[in-house]
């Protein structure tokens, strides 16, 4: 009898349990260590939005391309929404609405109907073996090697929010102005009956709670009808960076664990997801991991920072003028194109990669001799 191909990973964050599906789905023997008591520990019954915006293929066929189904999708809340109302620096309101949805609203945390627990869910009929509070130190000493999706390991970018209760129907809400969000934005997602709302901040990070606290004032001035019951304050990071091996020794790197995020808005869970779904499909059939990324995930990032570099630069100015160029023509085409490869981004991305150096550098360490897990070592890989 054929003995079955062994792997584990470590972390139960999307990336890894994409991961282990697909394996378990081919016939590997799959075991995820995660380091917190259930899946999600890292968030708080938040809602996040599987951006639609960055490629064509729709959420719903990326998610099926993924191993997860219709069926199987349906089981989290993955709400579509096609109206986003965007605010500038003065309050002034401008409605962005689409054919095409412009994200797919999800849940994370260890709730039942969380991306997270239904991810779970799907892993463990697919028949991988997941081992709760069991963290695992010695990343580069995984003997037979592995997949690693431990999930951020700096701060780039910060969200400080709050998750309550509301009779407010279903809204998608965001605010630019740098005096609430330095940088970022602040945005309001309602949901049945619930809601998050937050400021998802790039710069000035000691100034969260002020921030944070202008946030709330001004949703209620620009929502007077907002209601928020049951508060409960949240809050979290992420981190991107381009400086390391995704793949080493028979160590692949995935999610934020590998720098791989949106460096524009922080809508990572669409590279990890896809990251886990690629390590997964070189493990098994021996394709070059790296190359893969370099090819399929990689030019998108990079586009993704350059227009970082130039989304920094409005400032509360331009956040006015840039949504009203958003909404001449078709805004989700408009988006999309933003981050197709140009002539532009390609002159930007150089000084963008100059820019944030001393934040993409530093962050974690595959480096094979290095002792410690998250060191200063520094290699490229692209
Ligand atoms: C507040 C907030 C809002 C966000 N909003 C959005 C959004 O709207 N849209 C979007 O696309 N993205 C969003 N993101 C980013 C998105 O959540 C992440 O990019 C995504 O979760 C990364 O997935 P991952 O699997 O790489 O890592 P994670 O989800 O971080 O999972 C890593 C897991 O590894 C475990 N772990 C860590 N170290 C060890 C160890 N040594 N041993 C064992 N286990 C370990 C952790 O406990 C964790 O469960 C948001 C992030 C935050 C913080």
């Amino acid at each position: 009898m054929k003995t079955k191909r062994e792997i584990e990973i470590v972390g139960a964050g999307p990336a890894s349990l994409v991961a282990a599906i697909n394996l378990a789905n081919a016939g590997c023997r799959v075991t995820v260590y995660e380091e917190k008591p259930d899946v999600g520990h890292r968030f708080h019954g938040d809602f996040q939005g599987l951006e639609n915006w960055s490629s064509k293929e729709e959420v719903t066929d990326f998610l099926e391309r993924l191993g997860i189904n219709n069926k199987l999708y349906k089981k989290f809340i993955c709400q579509p929404y096609n109206e986003i109302s965007v605010y500038d620096a003065n309050l002034t309101k401008t409605v962005l609405s689409s054919k095409r949805a412009f994200f797919y609203l999800v849940q994370r945390g260890d709730n039942p109907d969380s991306l997270d627990s239904v991810l779970l869910k799907i892993a463990r009929e697919a028949g991988a073996r997941i081992v709760f509070n069991k963290r695992v130190d010695k990343l580069n000493n995984l003997e037979k090697g592995g997949i690693i999706g431990v999930g951020p390991r700096a701060a780039d970018v910060i969200a400080k929010g709050v998750l309550f209760k509301t009779t407010m129907e279903d809204t998608a809400a965001v605010i630019l102005d740098d005096r609430l969000a330095p940088k970022g934005y602040a945005y309001l997602l309602v949901y049945n009956g619930r809601a998050t709302m937050a400021t998802c901040m790039f710069r000035e990070f000691k100034q969260e709670r002020e921030c944070f606290e202008r946030t709330v004032e001004a949703f209620r001035r620009v929502l007077p009808s907002l209601d928020m019951l049951d508060e409960r304050e949240f809050g979290g990071y992420g981190n991107y960076f381009f400086d390391k091996p995704v793949y080493e020794n028979g160590k692949y790197y995935i999610g934020e664990a590998a720098g791989l995020q949106d460096c524009l808005w922080g809508f990572g869970m669409r590279y990890a997801m896809l990251s886990g779904y690629f390590a997964a499909d070189c493990f098994i059939d021996g394709r070059d991991y790296a190359a893969l990324l370099k090819s399929e995930l990689l030019p998108i990032q990079r586009v993704s920072l350059a227009n970082r570099f130039i989304f920094e630069r409005l400032g509360n100015k331009g956040y006015g003028s840039f949504l009203r160029w958003l909404t001449k023509g078709d805004v989700i085409d408009k988006i999309e194109r933003q981050y197709n490869p140009s002539f532009l981004k390609t002159l930007v991305y150089p000084l963008a990669r100059w820019r944030y150096k001393s934040r993409l550098v530093n962050k974690g360490c595959h480096g094979e001799g290095c002792a410690c897990v998250w060191c200063r070592c520094r290699k490229e890989v692209c």
